[in-house]
């Protein structure tokens, strides 16, 4: 069956979904877009599309099945609802919300309805997060207890809406929901712990960089950083296991794993390193016939799966990929950030 789409908010991310539906899912049309700019509304023409002039008569175009809304991220709870509403599916960029009170609302109304709602966590087919998404679930390396995952620039203060506090700017809802879904899918055993280190560096209202410390049920602990000020980046992502370490180093995905070899046991011989102030043991280089070093494995991915799956739900029932429940998880997490970073201590949990 073929599904006909409407897209609010035509900005950045909203052209990107029609551009890309259109390259890679045959069966959906996207129809038409409404947003409120001249400039956006005139490149949603030029693009082929309908621009409604109101949400009434984008919600009343009976050809519509499926909304994605990609406006302001305060924007999104009152769309969303009006959508479901109006007996249209519902794609919602992230975050969904800006806090799980409303979250939990939409959720009841999708139910209410009937009507589908899925958040546009695109980030699920990143492929750095797939090759340690294999790494760990293939065992290889032992298991992880320290997981570090970052984003880091130095373009300095957030670009646009994202910089102010009304419209749901900040980094932590901008970034910090994707890397939290990904390292929440990575380890499903409750959040038990969760701190948080806000830096407005740029900004008077919206955080900008930032640390965020989870700690899981089966003692896994997450460091996750985002940065607009750093000069010198750390890996994307690296990830301590009991049998070795791995290293992704970037959106390219060059990186490395180290792992114990198989056949050679640890001597503790004479090697010590002097430094300036004293010797260290410890800390001298393991012997490097004690270590193999192994590429990153190789993983397909492909972000059409995200569509293609909202299609399968609507046709076949199929299960749904990006489930609310997994978002609210998500957004309850978000809350504690907010508030460990205010009361500047870690908050114990059981998400
Ligand atoms: P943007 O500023 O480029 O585009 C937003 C568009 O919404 C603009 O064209 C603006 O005119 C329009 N708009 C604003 N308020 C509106 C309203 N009330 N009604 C209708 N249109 C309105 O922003 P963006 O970068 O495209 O971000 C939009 C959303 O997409 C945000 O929620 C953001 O977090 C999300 N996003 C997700 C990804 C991803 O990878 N999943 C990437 C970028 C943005």
């Amino acid at each position: 069956m073929k599904y006909s789409l409407a897209i609010i908010g035509y900005g950045g991310i909203g052209s990107w979904h029609c551009a890309n539906i259109r390259e890679k899912i045959a069966d959906i049309t996207v129809k038409g877009a409404l947003d409120i700019r001249e400039e956006a509304r005139e490149k949603a023409k030029s693009d082929g599309l309908i621009v409604y002039e109101t949400l009434d008569e984008l919600l009343s175009d009976r050809e519509i099945d499926i909304v994605t809304i990609a406006t302001p991220n305060d924007s999104h709870k009152d769309y969303v609802i009006a959508c479901l509403r109006s007996g249209k599916n519902v794609v919602c960029e992230k975050p969904a919300t800006m806090n799980p009170k409303d979250l939990e609302e939409i959720i009841a109304v999708s139910k209410e309805t009937g009507k589908l709602f899925s958040v546009h966590h695109n980030r699920r087919w990143d492929k750095d997060y797939r090759i340690i998404k294999e790494i760990l679930s293939s065992g290889q390396i032992g298991k992880p207890y320290f997981i570090e995952s970052r984003v880091q620039g130095s373009r300095g203060a957030m670009h646009g809406w994202r910089s102010y506090k009304i419209n749901g700017g900040g980094m932590v809802l901008d970034w910090g929901v994707h890397l939290l879904d990904q390292v929440m899918l990575l380890n499903e055993t409750p959040v038990v712990s969760v701190g948080a280190h806000l830096f407005s560096i740029f900004s008077d209202e919206v955080d900008d960089n930032i640390k965020i410390f989870i700690r899981f049920e089966d003692g896994v602990s997450v460091v996750l950083e985002m940065s607009t000020n750093c000069f010198i980046n750390h890996p994307r992502w690296h990830v301590t296991c009991t049998d070795g370490t791995a290293v992704v180093e970037n959106w390219k995905c060059d990186g490395k794993i180290v792992q114990l070899a198989t056949d050679s046991k640890m001597e503790w011989a004479d090697d010590i390193v002097y430094t300036e102030a004293g010797p260290t043991r410890t800390m001298a280089p393991r012997p490097v016939h004690t270590t193999a070093e192994l590429p990153l494995p190789e993983v397909e991915t492909d972000w059409a799966e995200y569509y293609k799956n909202i299609i399968d739900v609507l046709s076949n029932d199929a299960e749904l990929l990006v489930k609310p429940e997994q978002v609210l998880r998500v957004m309850r997490v978000i809350d504690l950030i907010f508030k460990a970073d205010e009361a500047g201590t870690a908050i114990s949990c059981n998400l």
